[in-house]
């Protein structure tokens, strides 16, 4: 971070365009873009679809609609700005107290209102170069940065849930044949797509608070259980899994419960805020698959090491410096998300 003064008060990035988007009553346009995946997921679920004969056969796949990801992407993104605005207000304004709602958006410095188009995610900041209009009050490149990682973020899901990247990229055969929940489309469908890019949402929202407070509250993960647990049981059951929704349970508790003990172990070393954490990502992990889980969990502690190493070879930090442990198991575990199976294939062999 530089040593500049900066806007503190994220409210300020509050557009009543925004305010309006996110109140309950037009929840509805967001539900719809919501669906948007499930609306695609009969042409995708064609192109998914493996030759049974002879799965290794790459000429007589259907041409896949190379548009569809690419549609879904882009829309993907446009939301991850939107969504991305929404979380910086989220960021800023609840550690105070305060409502996200109300007051709407005024300059912390004159108290001058600020006008939608002045709120425009990234682009405004660029526009006034990052100085608010009334005053020229500083506003932090935490805004548009945050707006652009989660708008690359929900993309990225977006194209790893459509099978665009991974061992399975391309091959819709791999899909079939590396089990029912996993990546390269999970098989096919984009049901689960909600459930991750909330996640996705999340993840930003929790990296950015644990980096800067270094404390993950009660009132920001446990939420996140309830949404992720309902948007993933929803898919299990669409897609005609429900051992997948008892699988996140157990493997949330486990988790949980792993990260309990160390907790009473670390004698404060590691934040309470850690352990609930580790309930929320243990049942995204569980709810593919158990080896996603442990990877997801090793790839936690190894992202940490590599992540202190570095620190300390940087002479950023020490033995005795407090680290927030959030941000490398979000890290692993999405890295157990996208690439679980694949590890998981090469080391246990390639099965069919
Ligand atoms: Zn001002």
């Amino acid at each position: 971070m530089s040593s500049t003064p900066r806007c503190e008060d994220a409210g300020g990035a509050w557009s009543a365009v925004r305010v309006a988007a996110f109140r309950p009553g037009a929840w509805s346009a967001v539900r719809v873009a919501a669906f948007v995946p499930a609306l695609m997921r009969g042409r995708l679920r064609h192109r998914a679809t493996p030759s049974v004969q002879s799965p290794t056969t790459t000429t007589d796949r259907p041409p896949g609609p190379a548009t569809v990801p690419s549609v879904l992407v882009a829309v993907c993104a446009v939301l991850g700005l939107l969504v991305g605005s929404f979380l910086n207000v989220v960021i800023a304004r609840v550690p105070a107290g305060e409502s996200v709602v109300r007051p709407r958006s005024r300059c912390p410095r004159c108290g001058a209102p600020i006008a939608a188009r002045d709120n425009i995610p990234v682009v405004s900041w660029l526009l006034l170069r990052g100085r608010a209009r009334c005053c020229g009050m500083p506003i932090s490149p935490r805004y548009p940065a945050v707006e652009l990682v989660t708008a690359a973020s929900f993309a990225l899901v977006a194209a790893w849930s459509t099978g665009a990247f991974g061992a399975g990229a391309g091959d819709p055969s791999a899909a079939a044949t590396s089990g029912p929940l996993v990546p390269a489309a999970w098989a096919g469908s984009l049901w689960p797509l909600p459930a991750f890019e909330f996640l996705a949402a999340v993840s930003v929202a929790l990296v950015a608070v644990d980096l800067e407070h270094l404390r993950l509250p009660f009132w920001r993960v446990v939420p996140a259980w309830w949404v992720g647990g309902v948007l993933l049981t929803g898919a299990a059951l669409l897609m005609g899994h429900p051992d997948a929704a008892v699988r996140m349970v157990l493997g949330g508790v486990a988790y949980w419960g792993l990260y309990r003990l160390l907790y009473a172990v670390s004698r404060g070393r590691l934040g309470y805020g850690d352990v609930r954490l580790a309930g929320l990502l243990g049942g995204y992990l569980a709810w593919v698959s158990w080896g996603t889980l442990v990877l997801g969990a090793y790839l936690a502690t190894f992202v940490g090491g590599v992540a202190f190493v570095g620190l300390l070879l940087a002479r950023r930090a020490g033995f005795k410096t407090e680290l927030p442990y959030g941000p490398p198991m979000i890290i692993g575990a999405w890295l157990g998300l996208f690439w679980g199976q694949q590890l998981a294939d090469a080391y246990v062999g390639r099965f069919t």
